[in-house]
Order: structure tokens, then sequence, then C-alpha cells
């Protein structure tokens, strides 16, 4: 942990915040951009959920209502203070792009996060009808190595042909799985689903993120683990945001200095932001 960073996340910027836009928060922009300065970020990143699976609520509002005028709004009152990106967090992205596409053609947004938060079915008969969300208890009735096997399998679809710039949580369903009080022993058996999905992100020139959300729920270690992020160095990754899935304002920034000390331990000098989609590097 380097001591600097202890009290302030200046030069840092988080790239994962979801506010009252999404269905599952309430927080106020306006709180959220006051709790970012509080914390010495220099800029952050509205990402609000965009979904279209079967047991999501209709999701049209993006960027419909008043989602980018208020962001206007914190950009005239915080001003040079605080960088304020509009982007939003898809949701299987490669299994709807036409929804999606309404989306990602919007030119007044700064970055998408493409994520998976549904299984595929390891039945290739059952096509999208198979789709289970990961953060129901149901998912895992099926043996847990399937239900993982299930979820890479889904993250390599994404990698391959969603639409985004950075591929949201990479391993999110150890953070679901802990969630239910079931086993995650790391990475290695699904080495060789994740390491495709990982060179796809390289070669299609995006990027992934670490999400400390995990480690705000107690849980041992952010999205994706070192081991993983060690393997999209490897592979030639070297776009990389943090974001803290904040869904609350007071949980904009957390852990931080955790994932800064793992970026850099997987050999990352520097991180990504972006404006209207292109990349904008920060030395770290
Ligand atoms: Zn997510
Ligand atoms: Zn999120």
């Amino acid at each position: 942990m380097t001591a600097r960073l202890i009290n302030s996340l200046n030069g840092l910027a988080d790239y994962h915040v979801h506010t009252r836009f999404s269905m599952d928060s309430e927080a106020d922009l306006v709180a959220i951009c006051e709790a970012a300065v509080a914390k010495g970020l220099d800029e952050i990143a509205f990402t609000d959920h965009v979904d279209f699976g079967p047991v999501d609520p209709p999701t049209s509002f993006l960027p419909s209502t008043g989602y980018l005028t208020t962001i206007e709004t914190c950009r005239a009152r915080w001003g040079t203070r605080l960088t304020i990106r509009a982007g939003a967090e898809i949701g299987e992205p490669h299994l709807f792009p036409e929804k999606a596409a309404r989306i990602l053609s919007h030119g007044d947004f700064d970055f998408f996060i493409g994520s998976a938060h549904y299984g595929v079915s390891l039945d290739p008969s059952s096509g999208i009808e198979g789709l289970q969300p990961t953060w129901h208890s149901t998912y895992f009735e099926q043996p847990l190595d399937q239900a993982y096997e299930a979820y890479f399998q889904q993250i390599l679809a994404l990698a391959k042909t969603g639409d985004f710039d950075v591929l949201g949580h990479v391993d999110l369903i150890k953070r679901d799985a802990r969630e239910f009080g079931h086993p995650y022993d790391g990475p290695e058996p699904y080495a060789d689903l994740i390491r495709a999905a990982l060179r796809a992100v390289v070669e299609r020139g995006k990027g992934i993120e670490i999400n400390t959300s995990p480690l705000a729920r107690g849980q041992p270690e952010p999205c994706p683990s070192l081991d993983i992020l060690r393997w999209y160095r490897e592979l030639g990754g070297e776009i990389l945001t943090l974001g803290s899935d904040a869904h609350r304002p007071e949980a904009v920034g957390t852990y931080f200095d955790v994932a800064l000390e793992m970026a850099r331990a997987a050999g990352f000098t520097r991180l990504a932001r972006f404006e209207r989609r292109q990349i904008k590097w920060t030395e770290i």
C-alpha cells in the first residue's frame, strides 16, 4: 500500500459509478461528484446500467431521459475540479447488438463498459432462453464448475464480438458465488477460456477494468484477481481502468490503493481514460 494514497486518491479516476439512473441505485449525481472531489479523484465516469436480459426490467431510460443533461449540470457546477465522463455499463451487448447500438452509437457518450451478468447455457440448443442471471441463487443449483465455466463462456463470447471500451469485472462470477457462500478456488480450471477472452480483448484494441466492489463486500480480492490481470498483461494488454462499481456516494474510489498496487504489480505503468471513446493515458 502506498502511503501517500491512504488519505487521497489524487490523480486517479473512478470509471465505474452508478447513480439513480440505474435501477439498483438511488445515488444523487451531485452527491457523487462531491464525494469524488472530497476523496481527491480528478475524474469520474458515470456508468449506469443498460440491460436487456430476460429478468431485467426494461431500461430504455438511457439516454432518452435527463441522464446526459444532468451530467451537463454537474460539469457546469464542478468545472475544472472534476472531469465528468458520460458512460454506461451495457449488459451482454454481444447478445443484444441492435438494442445496444442505440446507446453505443450515441455521440455524446465517452465510455462504455461491456459486462456479463448472465451465464450462457452450456446446452447449445437452449439459445438465449438459456440465459440465467448469476446474481440469483438458482444459478448455482447446477454443479459449481459448470456454473463457473458457463460464466466464462459468456465472457469469451462478449470479448470476441461485443461492442465496448472496457470489459467489466472479468471474473464477477466469483463475487456472486461467494455472496451465496460457495467456494471459488481461483481461475486456473478456466484458464483457457479466460486467456482466450483476454486475447480477444487485446486483439480488438479494447481493455479491462479492476473492479474493487468485492473488497467493499468483505471479499478477499477485486475483479479480476492478480493472476488474471497478469495474464492480460502477458498477452499484451495495456488498456486498464479502475472502477469502484459504487452505487452510493461514499463508495466512490474505495480500495483504489489496493487496485493501484495490483496494477503496478502486474506491470502496468499507466491507466486509460476516455473522451468520446478515445483513449487518454495517465501515468501511475
Ligand atoms: Zn456489472
Ligand atoms: Zn456496475
